[in-house]
């Protein structure tokens, strides 16, 4: 299991920007309103972080 993982806040646009980039598909967009993380395919790379244009991802640590 990896250390960490996407964390979406609110405020989410539903551009679909992270979920185009995530190499391991781990991102949807539900209900077209807001993007929701996969916990069991997010491997924590942070790619997503960097691409949305809001700033509303967070790389977190597993609990
Ligand atoms: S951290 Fe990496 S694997 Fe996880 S949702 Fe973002 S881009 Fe995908
Ligand atoms: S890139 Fe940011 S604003 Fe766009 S869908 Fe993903 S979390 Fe939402």
């Amino acid at each position: 299991m990896n250390q960490f993982i996407a964390y979406i806040h609110t405020n989410c646009v539903a551009c679909g920007a992270c979920m185009k980039v995530c190499p391991r598909h781990a991102i949807s967009i539900k209900y077209g309103i807001k993007a929701k993380v996969n916990t069991d395919l997010c491997v924590g790379c942070g790619i997503c972080v960097k691409t949305c244009p809001a700033g509303i991802i967070e790389k977190k640590e597993r609990t």
